[in-house]
């Protein structure tokens, strides 16, 4: 298992293995750039088949994470570590604890946030052991209000402004009344974006796996529920994947009818070509890692400080950037992944 000939390594700057033989650790630690500033990323609890699986996630979310920061103008770096682990069965607070220890290692250059797999409950054990952890205590939202350390609204108002963004850009309005979208899971962040899209005077049409998350949608937001596969080919305004990765992919391309793809989830493009394919169709499609930047802001906010009203206008940006990057990809004939990822690397590169 190598790393430096690994498939996914970009000249990450440190790739470091914790093992805790008392409570059972095995974790990976990835800093993949931190020209900008700290390493900061989640920490993803998963029941990897294998170590090499387990280095391939880190590596690439760590890269993820680099790009993530710079475009949304952040003074940090890409990191990411990885628990090998069932997050059903295989959690303890010993777990944690020697996770905070490991992260506590490297003295700051790597700053730990909940992720897939881990939440608020264990961000505060490892604070126990670090203090360069995020997510773990109360804050001040961007919305004024108190919350805890969940960053998922502040992803959703980022959603909401980059689908502003992108309406303007490619139907040329300026308000979202009579809009319609099509919201992929209605989670955390689907139900919030929901929730903006409403007060906005959108139309909704939703699904999700969980029934409760559909009826709750349809029930306080007066959304109209759609069966899984049925939510692609709708002729909707925007297509909002809020729920998984990998759902932009050869066969649901073909029945995408939407001019638009703006949502939360990561890694919406099951090939990095169907960015190209896309602006074909002239779907204008806002780069999972811009428009999703929202929690990442939250979180940087939470250890540098600032203000709710700066918080909120720290996301706002998120619909500047997303208007830079529909530019550019007009102006050069290029899809708007390129230019995010150029423009990204201008910034971290610099
Ligand atoms: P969540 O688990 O609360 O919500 C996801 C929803 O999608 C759930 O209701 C789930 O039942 C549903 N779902 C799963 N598979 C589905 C399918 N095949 N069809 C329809 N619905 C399905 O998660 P979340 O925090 O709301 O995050 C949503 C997405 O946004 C994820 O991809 C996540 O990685 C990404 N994201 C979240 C944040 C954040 O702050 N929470 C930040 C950046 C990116």
């Amino acid at each position: 298992m190598s790393v430096f000939s690994h498939v996914e390594f970009d000249h990450h700057e440190q790739v470091v293995y914790g093992h805790d033989k008392a409570s059972g650790l095995k974790a990976i630690i990835a800093i993949h750039n931190s020209n900008l500033g700290p390493a900061l990323g989640g920490c993803r609890m998963w029941p990897y088949a294998s170590d090499d699986e387990a280095l391939r996630d880190v590596l690439r979310l760590s890269r993820g994470m680099t790009y993530k920061s710079a475009l949304a103008n952040l003074p940090l770096g890409g990191g990411k570590a990885v628990i090998i682990g069932d997050p059903h069965t295989g959690k303890s607070e010993a777990l944690f604890q020697a996770m905070g220890g490991f992260v506590n290692s490297l003295g700051g250059r790597y700053i730990t946030a909940a992720d897939s797999g881990t939440g608020v409950a264990e961000m505060q054990i490892m604070a126990e052991r670090t203090r360069h952890v995020s997510g773990a205590g109360q804050r001040e939202a961007f919305d004024g209000g108190m919350r805890n350390g969940d960053p998922s609204p502040s992803t959703a108002y980022g959603v909401f402004i980059g689908i502003q963004a992108a309406v303007k850009q490619r139907l040329g309005r300026d308000d979202l009344y009579g809009l319609k979208v099509a919201i992929q899971g209605v989670g955390q962040v689907g139900f919030s974006l929901a929730k903006h899209l409403k007060d906005a005077g959108a139309e909704l049409w939703v699904t999700d796996i969980v029934e409760l998350n559909v009826r709750r949608a349809v029930e306080q937001l007066g959304a109209r529920a759609v069966a899984q596969q049925d939510i692609f080919s709708l002729d909707v305004d925007v297509f909002a994947p809020c729920a998984m990765g990998g759902i932009i992919n050869r066969q649901t391309l073909e029945a995408l009818r939407a001019p638009i793809i703006a949502g939360a989830a990561n890694n919406q493009l099951a090939d990095a070509e169907l960015a190209q394919e896309l602006r074909r169709r002239e779907c204008l499609y806002a780069p999972d890692y811009a428009i999703n930047a929202g929690g990442i802001i939250d979180v940087c906010y939470e250890r540098t400080g600032g203000s709710a009203a700066q918080l909120k206008a720290h996301i706002e940006g998120i619909g500047e950037t997303l208007h830079l990057i529909f530019q550019r990809a007009e102006l050069e004939g290029r899809s708007t992944v390129e230019i995010a990822d150029r423009l990204a690397e201008e910034r971290f590169r610099r």
